[in-house]
């Protein structure tokens, strides 16, 4: 294959200040990148735009430490493999890594993972099968510690993440299964689709109030992407040892005055446990993962959408419009 004779990234020109606009990005054009031994040379085909990544684009570390201003993003990725120096992988081998963000990567080979784009498409191993199908699974079962017969709500539900983990509820024997999203369409979605007992659009009022009406006995299980007034909103609604995942507080990422949680007195006398997690730290569970979640989708029991964007320039549109609920189910990029 010939290569271009230059390749084009997307730089962090400034930090954001609450909602993070396109002036914020820089489209620039760079030459394709040479390598060394061990690595390889990748054409990106497909990146994610992920909620974490706005919190990196914050000064200061948190669990990851920051984007840096003038350099080139990163994040999941898979492509092709067009020129290799290691051993292992061959030019044509499809690789998810963590060099998105740009059309060509030069990947140590010790961090990507060859994947199978006949088993499934390459924006899967973002999503589905991927990192926020891993989260749901692993935030559910093991940090939620989910039981059969449990009552779940599920924020965020129509999102990557949480349209995995409101099925996995589903299929592994929830009792009622409750969504949260921001549009009358996702809530359709929710329950005509993925088969949601009940969902509601938090936008049409007081999140305590539309959960208390779609839960009247109360919930025993929280799988919390949003934060803030939802979370609240659940803790006033578990029953005694209600369990949370706190997953994410996206309700917060893009506020210069995030709000809080006022009734966590609750948890003491409801004997709550509310539980925060990383993915990277259930590696263990992975083969479970692939075997449980990629059977039902092959069987058609658990289902899923992608929003799809087309063209690198157009990544920090996603990126802004993801945050911003305009993504059903994983938000992608394609190169
Ligand atoms: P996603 O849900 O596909 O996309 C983000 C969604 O957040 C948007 O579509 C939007 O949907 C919703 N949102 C935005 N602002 C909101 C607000 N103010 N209140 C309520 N909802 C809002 O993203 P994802 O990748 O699946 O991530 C979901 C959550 O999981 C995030 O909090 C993320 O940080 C977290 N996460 C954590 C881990 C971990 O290891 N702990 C790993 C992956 C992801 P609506 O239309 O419904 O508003």
């Amino acid at each position: 294959m010939t290569l271009p004779d230059n390749a084009r990234e997307i730089r962090l020109a400034s930090r954001p200040e609450g909602f993070p606009t396109p002036g914020n990005f820089d489209l620039v054009e760079v030459p394709v990148p040479a390598i060394g031994a061990g690595q390889l040379l990748v054409r990106n085909v497909v990146m994610s735009v992920d909620p974490y990544m706005r919190g990196r684009m914050n000064e200061g570390r948190s669990y990851t430490p920051p984007f840096e201003l003038g350099k080139a993003l990163d994040g999941g990725a898979v492509g092709e493999v067009v020129a290799s120096e290691a051993d292992g992988f061959a030019v044509g081998d499809t690789v998810l890594h963590g060099l998105g963000w740009r059309d060509y990567a030069a990947v140590d080979a010790s961090t990507a993972v060859k994947v199978d784009p006949e088993v499934a498409p390459p924006g899967a191993y973002l999503g589905v099968l991927g990192m926020p199908g891993m989260t749901a699974y692993a935030g559910l079962l093991e940090v939620a510690a989910f039981r059969e017969g449990d009552v779940v709500f599920v924020s965020g539900a129509a999102g990557a993440v949480g349209q995995v983990a409101g099925q996995v509820a589903r299929l592994r024997g929830a009792k009622r299964v409750i969504g949260s999203a921001g549009s009358a369409d996702k809530v359709k979605y929710l329950v005509e689709e993925l088969g949601f007992d009940a969902a509601f659009n938090y936008k049409d009022g007081p999140v305590a109030e539309l959960l208390a009406q779609a839960a009247p006995d109360g919930i025993d299980v929280y799988f919390d992407n949003v934060g803030g007034e939802h979370l609240e909103a659940a803790i006033d609604a578990f029953t005694m040892h209600g369990r949370a995942a706190l997953c994410g507080s996206i309700s917060n990422y893009n506020t210069t005055s995030p709000t809080g949680v006022r009734n966590l007195g609750l948890a003491v006398g409801k004997r709550l446990s509310l539980r925060g997690f990383i993915v990277g730290d259930h590696e263990h569970l992975r083969a479970d993962f692939v075997r449980e979640v990629g059977g039902w989708i092959a069987e058609g029991k658990l289902r899923y959408q992608e929003t799809v964007t087309e063209g690198l320039e157009r990544a920090p549109e996603a990126f802004i419009g993801m945050l911003r609920g305009e993504n059903t189910g994983k938000a992608l990029v394609t190169l």
